[in-house]
């Protein structure tokens, strides 16, 4: 079930998931290690690439914060929550993507 993941940018495998950031560039998700997002956030790719972390305490928070407006959507009668619900469901989507995709296979 172990799958190697490899680094979007230095191409060598990341094998610690503390050395792993995923974050989005055009939508799609994609694995860093720590110092090589920081690179490249600096570099060229810097106006694709996303500022935010998905994994790691901020992803983490974000995520938690956007399942708790997602729920809450539920419970306001107002049309213009529909939107506010896909706007949630994003991250929530990415996160899930990245903890099964990535994040399950590295080693703490
Ligand atoms: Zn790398």
């Amino acid at each position: 079930m172990s799958k190697i993941v490899y680094c979007d940018k230095c191409l060598k495998e990341i094998r610690i998931r503390g050395d792993l950031v995923t974050t989005t560039m055009f939508f799609q998700v994609v694995p860093y290690h720590e110092d090589c997002y920081a690179k490249d956030l600096k570099g060229a790719k810097t106006f694709f690439l996303s500022n935010q972390p998905i994994n790691g305490f901020s992803g983490n928070f974000l995520s938690f914060l956007a399942i708790l407006i997602c729920i809450s959507t539920f419970f306001i009668n107002d049309e213009t929550m529909i939107y506010l619900f896909f706007f949630t469901l994003f991250p929530i989507i990415y996160r899930l993507y990245s903890y099964f995709i990535y994040e399950r296979h590295l080693e703490k």
